[in-house]
């Protein structure tokens, strides 16, 4: 919605195709605070101030022996977020319908360049095919529905599977600080660990992030949290943004920022002069590539998350690029 926005609003058309699946709604998120540049070049920073969107966050608290506070202060951007991403999604789809977006829920089941015209399938028997003229922009998140029919692969870095384990309604203190800044709890061991996060209107949500083979059977929710990243994230005529480029596990707090930041480079990429060109999707490919090594690097620095990292580098066959 976000990079379909910006294309309108620089006199693109735009077509949207999603199938809306409903998973990420439930989910409260924390937006870092080096997110807050991103959001303001996207003209988003109204969101972060309305209530039942974002409640500030002022950092991270890891308890145990040595009890450790992040504290997004000392962060040059100051303050994170947690956004109820139901409410979020629903600004940005509401502020692209506005920049003059068409949106069609349906499923992209297939994409296929015919001569000039490209065509993108769905699953919607009445309608068929979809005579597109311009590019693909593949924002299918963690299936890169498109990319990976256009030949790209996903190279996971490690299979991930998150559990929501509770979902509550803190009204300890009233009503009236449900909108308080709140801390998000982390406790993690050397293989798996979980977070407790304070979102708007006093919703507050435990989760357990685990390897894939790990089941703790009472979680309402399992959902893929593994890091992954494609082949190549560009090529003819279609460009892959989100978590369908790359995708993080939640405790790098990386993927709606690289969501969006991806949005916004993406859409310089396509409005230059040159656009999605054979070098322009090579560069973009790379730039890819490099944020998710630099996202990796960032892990090391968390507590119980250095043991593991080891990344295949994207498009090498052999002698694995080791993190440590
Ligand atoms: C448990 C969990 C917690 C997380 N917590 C955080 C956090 O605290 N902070 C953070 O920054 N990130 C977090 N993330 C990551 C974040 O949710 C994602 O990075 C973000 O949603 C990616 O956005 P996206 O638009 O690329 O993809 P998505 O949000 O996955 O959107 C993909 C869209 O594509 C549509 N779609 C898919 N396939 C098709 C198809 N074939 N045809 C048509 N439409 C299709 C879907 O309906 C959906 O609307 C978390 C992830 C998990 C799993």
């Amino acid at each position: 919605m976000t990079i379909a926005r910006l294309l309108a609003l620089k006199g693109r058309r735009v077509l949207v195709v999603d199938a809306e699946r409903r998973q990420t709604k439930v989910r409260l998120e924390l937006l870092a605070p080096a997110a807050r540049r991103t959001i303001a070049a996207l003209g988003l920073e109204p969101l972060l101030l309305d209530k039942a969107v974002a409640r500030s966050c002022l950092g991270i608290h890891r308890p145990g022996t040595q009890s450790e506070y992040e504290d997004f202060l000392m962060h040059p951007d100051h303050m994170g977020y947690v956004v109820d991403r139901a409410q979020f999604d629903a600004r940005l789809r509401a502020a692209a319908i506005k920049a003059g977006v068409e949106i069609l829920s349906l499923r992209v089941t297939g994409v296929a360049a015919d001569g000039n015209a490209l065509y993108v399938r769905t699953a919607a028997g009445s309608l068929g095919s979809l005579p597109v003229n311009g590019i693909v922009i593949d924002a299918t998140g963690r299936t890169a529905a498109i990319a990976r029919r256009n030949g790209a692969r996903i190279i996971f870095r490690d299979r991930m599977v998150a559990e929501l384990l509770t979902e509550e309604h803190d009204r300890r203190k009233g009503p009236a600080t449900d909108d308080a800044p709140s801390w998000l709890v982390y406790q993690g061991t050397a293989s798996d660990w979980s977070y407790r996060i304070a979102g708007p209107s006093g919703r507050v949500q435990t989760w357990h992030i685990s390897p894939a083979e790990v089941r703790l059977g009472n979680s309402t929710c399992r959902v893929d949290a593994s890091a992954a990243i494609l082949s190549h994230a560009a090529g003819n005529r279609w460009i892959a943004i989100g978590d369908a480029a790359m995708a993080f596990d939640p405790i790098a707090s990386q993927g709606l920022f690289n969501a969006l930041s991806s949005s916004l480079t993406a859409a310089g990429l396509l409005l230059s002069d040159e656009g999605l060109s054979p070098r322009t999707a090579g560069a973009w490919s790379d730039a890819v590539a490099a944020t998710f090594l630099q996202t990796e690097v960032g892990r090391t620095a968390i507590p119980n998350h250095s043991s593991y990292i080891h990344v295949k580098a994207p498009g090498t066959k052999s002698a694995p690029l080791c993190l440590e």
